[in-house]
């Protein structure tokens, strides 16, 4: 047999079970929602899926001009700007002409691209670009173009924009 006492009991007892559930729903509900945007900022993230390098040799001869414009559109919009100050001392206006220079700097955007579209960019890579490949690339490059001036015909390469052979097959 109950008595009223005994109900109160049960009532308050229920009544705290109920806060805890409610607390610990609402701890539930805070993590649901930093997974989902954990969830959502890592679908938003294409960095490592675009890291693709351009093959130049398999392209026909409208992706390969396409390519060449976006790669052109870089190294004006980015690479010069912002690297002006050791990449102009390498980095002559002839650098399309010469397959070399289309092979480096085309893989040196792709990792670029990779790196900085990324929306929370790792700085681990960041430094590895800044510190290895864009060096490397313009240390290979000096002795490439040393000979080629300004001049629309100063230029040491002899050879078309594009062909579908290999670059290496074509000297
Ligand atoms: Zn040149």
């Amino acid at each position: 047999m109950t008595t009223e006492a005994d109900d109160a009991h049960a009532v308050i007892t229920q009544a705290a079970r109920i806060l805890v559930l409610r607390r610990d729903l609402g701890r539930l509900r805070t993590q649901v929602e930093a997974l989902a945007e954990a969830l959502a900022d890592a679908l938003d993230d294409p960095g490592p899926l675009v890291a693709t390098a351009p093959h130049w040799a398999a392209l026909d001869d409208g992706e390969y001009a396409a390519e060449l414009e976006a790669l052109a559109s870089w190294v004006r919009d980015v690479l010069r700007p912002n690297y002006g100050g050791y990449v102009d001392t390498v980095l002559r206006d002839c650098w399309a002409k010469h397959f070399a220079a289309v092979w480096e700097l085309g893989t040196l955007r792709a990792e670029w691209l990779r790196i900085y579209n990324a929306k929370r960019p790792p700085l681990a890579d960041a430094l590895v670009w800044h510190d290895r490949w864009l060096p490397g690339v313009l240390g290979r490059l000096r002795p490439v173009m040393k000979s080629c001036t300004a001049a629309a015909d100063g230029c040491a390469m002899d050879q078309p924009a594009h062909t579908k052979a290999a670059p290496w097959t074509t000297r």
